[in-house]
């Protein structure tokens, strides 16, 4: 079985002369293999297309993928968005009183299935010609759990909860502040102890559209929560908030909705692996086809996810597993000689009043460490200050070297492609070996062609950290550097920021809430402590162990280590485990 894909956003038929029919061996002799469509795009032909692959070199913008599928997938179309358009196999399946997480790259077909299931969007079952009835739908799924929700959801029978991707669209269909958003969707009652669960009272007041991204993705989820539903969605629901509110939403989404059947795609697998009783993985090439596994434990879904190969369905996803080491990295770190050393200092700002004290530090040449601390704790401060943005109040910082820094909220305004935005940053004293070790493991090549200001938040956070790192610093500071990346992603930046910072014996800080990344990629952490928004402490730099103690005692969470990866797993709250090592103090490491 073989399928054609034509990347509408990569196609330029305007550039070039459409080599992809002009070499088509088929073409050639007379078939219609290749026809230009409506939109002046080639349409490929599946039925007369023999594979040969020819189009896929010759295309200049690699808009095109002719790929070989198993047999098995034959027949198991659930929708295709248009002729040589993506194509979704399987279905998950939401399951009553359980928590079912999805988990696979950007781009695999996460969102769509879960607007198939909130009945948001009628699946096609591969046809693109004409709209499939309900019926034949139903009966599509005739014997599995779905015929009978299908059913349902096609006689509105079923009341559904959905919270949709990106949180940043709700200001534009909806007016007025926050409280009255959550009055508007508030069947349960419940909207206050949320809003107090999820810290998010004092906003509650604020326009809409004034609400910072963590605070506006705390109340979408809690307006999901509070519907009286059946079946709840929530398309992600990390994105934007710092780890203290990850943990504290998934918790409350635990408490909120015992019982009833839930459905969270996710990327922070600490948190995935809190919320979920079970995970669909999702596996294909992202833009061209995905996959829907059954459904697995989650314990088991996430490892498998990480080794690489999924066991039941045969199939290797990556070539190299994802593994973590159960103790504190490199050791040896005291051994190496000392890159930068800074001074303490405090800074007040004026205006709100913020304080940001931080203690005398040094970080070691090629060390990467970890930056873990709520937001609004001051940990852009204390870069600006490092920079020289930033004048201390009181005390110094002597210290006079260049940073390259990456900022939290990133902004694509440059109306230029990605392939000239990164011609524009030549000459920077990097050699071009070292340009190509950061950007083809980033993704940038697939999509140099692309318009800044036209990227997703994905890329325009990979060009970012790319840009980042292509200017020669003896220290990097990226903020937030996981946000908006899908879970391969996270994997192969920790992968680059390890070798960049080895091999070009640089030191790196690297702020995030992703406690995967963290630990992987941390060789010692840097602790911000205090209230957010009033004042902020940095109590030193510790090594993992320490650091993490102190971090998850405030968190008030344990970690045990999984048995076979030796991942992070958070312990269940108030569990004998997590009792235990709050006992003895061994928050992380044991
Ligand atoms: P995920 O949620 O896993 O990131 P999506 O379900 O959003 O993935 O998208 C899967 C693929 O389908 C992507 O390649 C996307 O470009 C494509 N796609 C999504 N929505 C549409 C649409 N309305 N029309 C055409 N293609 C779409
Ligand atoms: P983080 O990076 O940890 O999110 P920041 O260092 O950006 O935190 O900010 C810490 C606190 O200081 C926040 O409450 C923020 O509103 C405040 N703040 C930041 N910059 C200024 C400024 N220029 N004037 C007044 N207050 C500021
Ligand atoms: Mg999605």
């Amino acid at each position: 079985m073989r399928i054609a894909i034509v990347k509408k956003d990569k196609c330029q038929p305007k550039k070039c002369s459409y080599e992809c029919m002009k070499y088509c061996p088929m073409v050639r002799t007379g078939e219609e293999t290749v026809i230009l469509g409506a939109d002046s795009k080639p349409i490929i032909s599946e039925e007369l297309c023999e594979g040969c692959g020819i189009c896929i070199k010759k295309c200049p913008f690699r808009a095109i993928s002719i790929i070989g599928l198993p047999e098995e997938l034959e027949g198991e179309e659930t929708h295709r968005y248009g002729e040589n358009g993506f194509v979704l196999y399987g279905m998950p399946i939401p399951k009553a009183g359980k928590i079912t997480g999805l988990l696979g790259q950007n781009g695999i077909g996460k969102s769509t299935a879960v607007k198939i299931l909130a009945g948001l969007q009628r699946p096609n079952l591969g046809n693109v010609e004409a709209e499939v009835a309900w019926g034949e739908i139903i009966k599509r799924y005739a014997g599995s759990e779905l015929q009978n929700y299908f059913d349902k959801l096609a006689k509105n029978r079923i009341k559904v909860s959905y919270k949709p991707q990106y949180v940043d669209a709700i200001p534009r269909y909806f007016e007025g502040s926050a409280a009255e958003l959550l009055a508007s969707t508030d069947e349960t009652g419940e909207a206050s102890e949320l809003a107090r669960a999820f810290e998010i009272e004092t906003a509650l007041n604020t326009d809409i559209k004034s609400l910072s991204g963590g605070e506006l993705q705390r109340v979408a989820v809690i307006a999901c929560l509070i519907r009286d539903a059946d079946f709840y969605f929530f398309d992600e629901v990390t994105p934007y908030l710092d780890i203290y509110q990850r943990v504290r939403v998934a918790k409350g989404i635990r408490a909120a909705l015992e019982g009833k059947a839930v459905m969270v795609v996710e990327h922070d697998l600490a948190i995935l692996d809190m919320l979920a009783d079970y995970v669909h993985l999702l596996y294909g090439m992202p833009g061209e086809y995905g996959v829907v596994t059954m459904p697995k434990s989650t314990s088991r879904g996430i490892n498998e996810y990480l080794s690489g190969f999924l066991q039941a369905e045969n199939v290797r996803i990556r070539d190299k597993p994802i593994e973590f080491t159960a103790h504190p990295p490199r050791e040896t770190l005291e051994e190496r000689p000392i890159h930068l050393e800074y001074a303490g200092f405090e800074k007040r700002y004026d205006e709100s009043g913020f304080v940001l004290a931080a203690k005398p530090g040094s970080i070691a040449e090629g060390e990467v460490l970890g930056g873990v601390g709520r937001n609004a704790i001051g940990k852009s401060t204390f870069v600006k200050v490092l920079v020289g943005d930033v004048e201390p109040t009181a005390g110094s910082i002597e210290l006079d070297i260049t940073i390259s820094y990456k900022p939290q909220y990133i902004r694509g305004e440059l109306g230029m492609t990605v392939k000239d935005f990164f011609a524009s940053l030549k000459e920077n004293g990097l050699t071009e070996a070292d340009i190509i070790e950061v950007i083809r493991p980033l993704g940038i090549p697939e999509i140099e062609e692309k318009v800044i200001t036209e990227l997703s938040g994905g890329e325009l956070q990979s060009v970012a950290i790319a840009a980042c790192l292509c200017r020669d610093a003896p220290f990097y500071v990226l903020d937030e550097p996981s946000a908006h990346l899908d879970v391969e992603q996270k994997v192969r930046l920790i992968k680059t920021l390890r070798r960049y910072a080895e091999r070009r014996t640089v030191s790196m800080l690297i702020v995030d809430h992703d406690i995967y990344l963290i630990d992987m990629l941390s060789d010692r952490l840097m602790v911000f402590e205090g209230t957010p928004g009033m004042r902020g402490e940095i109590t030193g730099i510790f090594d993992m162990r320490a650091g993490m103690n102190s971090f998850l005692k405030e968190l008030g969470v344990t970690f045990r280590r999984d048995e076979s990866t030796l991942r992070p797993r958070i312990n269940k709250i108030g569990s004998a485990k997590d009792r235990e090592q709050k006992q003895s103090g061994k928050y992380y490491y044991l």
